[in-house]
């Protein structure tokens, strides 16, 4: 493995300024369970890692909601975001994505904002976050901006960070009430495994428990980048939401979605497994609600 040097600023702005002194020779590290990896396998070969472990001060605060707003440190881990008693309770969806991610070893360590830089197709926590319409917070030498999550995905392995910027934070705006939400990962096994298909439901009722006035069909491992199956969405709101309707926006979502042959499944499974995961989470976003009602 190539030797590197490990830094260890103590704020967020050190970080950067490590990083713009160091340039493309300098990688930022948080958990590691991705960096390590590929410098292991020599896909990358900084000869500087700079840890974001220690840039946080005393006070900093790993997940919070304020005004129904839930925010989401970036170097929070997925073990810190599946104990939350707050995300168990409300935010279904991300549960149900991050109590699967790697093994609990994995899961002590691996962070969120670690998880969506290195934005593959088939990152479980971008799929829960995109439909829950989160926006990502990003410092850099240049100061700092936000942005809807769904954008931030550019391309496999690819996202809209600059040169030397900092994920910081995602925010998820309040909930609409009456609302739930599922995801599910389909690959041989749940765990320590990249799926064949990630798919996250997420559904809002009105206040007749009947009629959807909100959806979101996200697909991870479907398209080059995270997907909002927006054809899927439209066609379930304002709709009497029932088995037959969440049966068809499946089949409309598997039709848009972009799947490809690949080692773990090919196109043509895909795009059904797509539809049969769209109803069976739609059913149990559908129970989620009724859950809440009692
Ligand atoms: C055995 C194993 C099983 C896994 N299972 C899963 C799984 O089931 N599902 C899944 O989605 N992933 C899985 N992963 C992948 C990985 O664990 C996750 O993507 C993890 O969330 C990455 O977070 P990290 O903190 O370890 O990132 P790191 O490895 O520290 O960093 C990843 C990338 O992001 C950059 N980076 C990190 N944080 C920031 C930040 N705040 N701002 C700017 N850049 C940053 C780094 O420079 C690097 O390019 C697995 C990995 C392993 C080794």
């Amino acid at each position: 493995m190539k030797k590197f040097e490990y830094l260890v600023p103590k704020s967020l702005d050190e970080a950067i300024s490590l990083h713009e002194s160091h340039g493309d020779r300098a990688k930022y590290i948080a958990g590691g369970t991705d960096v390590m990896v590929k410098i292991k396998e020599g896909k990358m070969a900084p000869d500087y890692l700079i840890s974001l472990k220690h840039v946080l001060n005393k006070d900093h605060v790993f997940l919070k909601q304020e005004n129904g707003e839930l925010r989401v440190s970036a170097l929070a881990t997925h073990r810190m975001i599946e104990n939350s008693s707050l995300v168990v309770t409300q935010y279904s969806i991300l549960h149900d994505a991050v109590k699967n991610i790697g093994s609990v070893q994995i899961r002590n360590v691996a962070t969120i904002g670690g998880n969506l830089v290195n934005a593959v197709p088939s990152a479980d926590g971008a799929i829960p976050l995109i439909a829950l319409d989160a926006k990502v917070s990003i410092l850099g030498t240049k100061g700092r901006r936000s942005m809807d999550l769904v954008r931030f995905f550019l391309g496999p392995g690819q996202c809209d960070l600059e040169h030397g910027e900092i994920l910081t934070e995602i925010t998820i705006p309040p909930l609409l009430p009456r609302t739930g939400s599922a995801y599910v990962k389909h690959g041989r096994r749940e765990a320590m495994e990249l799926p064949m298909l990630g798919v996250g439901v997420l559904i809002s009722l009105d206040e007749n428990l009947k009629t959807c006035v909100k959806a979101r069909v996200c697909l991870g491992v479907a398209a080059p980048t995270p997907f909002r199956a927006m054809i899927a969405e439209e066609f379930l709101e304002g709709k009497v939401i029932n088995e037959e309707i969440l049966a068809e926006a499946g089949k409309i979502a598997g039709k848009e979605s972009r799947v490809r042959d690949s080692i773990r499944g090919v196109a043509w499974y895909r795009r059904e497994m797509v539809a049969v995961l769209v109803k069976r989470m739609g059913l149990k976003a559908l129970e989620r609600i009724e859950q809440q009602s009692n």
